[in-house]
């Protein structure tokens, strides 16, 4: 099938539920366009004073607490930009760095770096090997797309955790819409922190049992966030963000280095995105970067279009992670050249959150605590959720 790219930005009918209008502009820019006009271009000074409402509140809110926010560290420029910020905002953040057994050392050095100049307590979250590699092994064997899937949701799961110990309320998220507002449809599984999935996944291809990886239900997360409210923030929308002026503040502030692409502080993501993708399902989501980028005006089509030109990442690291990934989660050549050779299936074919039990059973706990969460909050037993984007 021939291939048809948006005329705007780097998406193309390799995305399968990409469509175009009649000059060719696909959906996703059609989107990003919607979006700029009601979050983007929202004047900077309204920006400001929510940004400002929103950070007198976390303070308010934390000040019986020795951390009044909690942030994920990977050592990538949109979390170690937040670590800055949250200093520039005088917060007092607690770091987490999540050790999944694939960082790069460059990542762990640029983490060091961060915690060292802006002077933060860092936790380090291990996982246990044998346990977190069973269940890498058995998402392979599923042959589902998402095998970034256990490390995202883990990751939430583990904040989770570290704020309820801590009663710590708000986990500031790094995402941003500038320059990740676009995620194509069926490039990623559907729900990120489906641990129905996750967990079915295991259970027919794991071999050991998990007794120690962070678990994150959907009940659990509900509970965590209405009774002990504790919710997600995301500020960098309030904030201008343009990558090339981020990267180079991180650079000259707090020593942090460049890796050269996007999600490369994880040699499992490096090869998972430069690799696996773009040889098992045709999938490149440079394209998805740098069409964000496009997007927000802060590279031109033609640059993304050179960008591209170049390999995912230099074909001789490609090769030395292919031999590193197989021996280090124990798969031989012929297993690896099977699983690259078969087209992925949906995340559906396992069960769901989805599921009707699921649904019904989060039906009742919602309407079991309704009233009494209102009634809590109004007389200010129970800490209002903060409104943002
Ligand atoms: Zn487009």
């Amino acid at each position: 099938m021939e291939l048809v790219q948006c005329t705007k930005c780097l998406l193309d009918t390799t995305a399968p539920t990409i469509t175009f209008d009649k000059e060719g502009k696909c959906n996703y820019c059609v989107y990003f366009e919607t979006l700029e006009e009601s979050v983007l271009k929202v004047p900077i000074d309204r920006k400001k004073e929510k940004l400002l409402s929103i950070l007198d509140e976390i303070k308010k809110n934390s000040k019986k607490n020795e951390y009044d926010c909690i942030i994920g560290l990977s050592g990538g420029v949109d979390s170690s930009y937040l670590c800055y910020m949250a200093k520039q905002w005088n917060l007092r953040p607690l770091l987490v760095h999540f050790d999944n057994g694939w960082n790069t050392e460059h990542a762990v050095k640029n983490i060091e770096n961060i915690t060292k100049i802006l002077n933060y307590d860092l936790i380090t979250y291990v996982l246990n090997w044998e346990e977190f590699k069973d269940l890498q092994r058995s998402y392979f064997k599923s042959n589902v797309l998402d095998l970034e899937m256990p490390t995202d949701q883990l990751i939430g799961a583990a904040l989770y955790e570290i704020a309820y110990k801590k009663k710590i309320k708000y986990i500031l998220s790094g995402h941003n819409l500038e320059t990740e507002a676009i995620n194509p449809v069926g490039w990623t599984c559907k729900i990120k922190d489906d641990y129905e999935n996750l967990k079915d996944i295991h259970q027919q291809f794991g071999s050991i049992k998990i007794r120690t990886l962070p678990k994150l239900s959907i009940y659990r997360k509900y509970i965590y966030e209405v009774v002990f409210g504790i919710q997600q923030i995301i500020l960098l929308n309030y904030i201008p963000y343009n990558k090339a002026e981020v990267k180079q503040t991180i650079i000259d502030k707090i020593g942090w280095t460049d890796y050269g692409w996007k999600h490369f502080e994880s040699i499992f993501t490096r090869f998972y995105q430069g690799y696996i993708l773009p040889n098992k399902a045709n999938i490149d989501k440079r394209k998805m970067h740098l069409s964000n980028l496009v997007m927000s005006h802060q590279i031109t089509k033609a640059e993304a279009v050179k960008e591209m030109e170049k390999e995912s990442y230099p074909m001789s690291m490609q090769l030395e992670d292919r031999e590193y990934v197989m021996k280090k989660l124990d798969f031989d050549e012929e297993f690896m050249t099977g699983f690259l050779s078969n087209k992925p299936i949906a995340h559906e074919n396992y069960k769901t959150n989805q599921q009707l039990k699921i649904r019904i059973l989060m039906f009742l706990l919602k309407s079991v605590l309704y009233i009494p969460v209102r009634i809590l909050r109004f007389v200010g037993v129970l800490t209002k959720p903060i409104q943002n984007n």
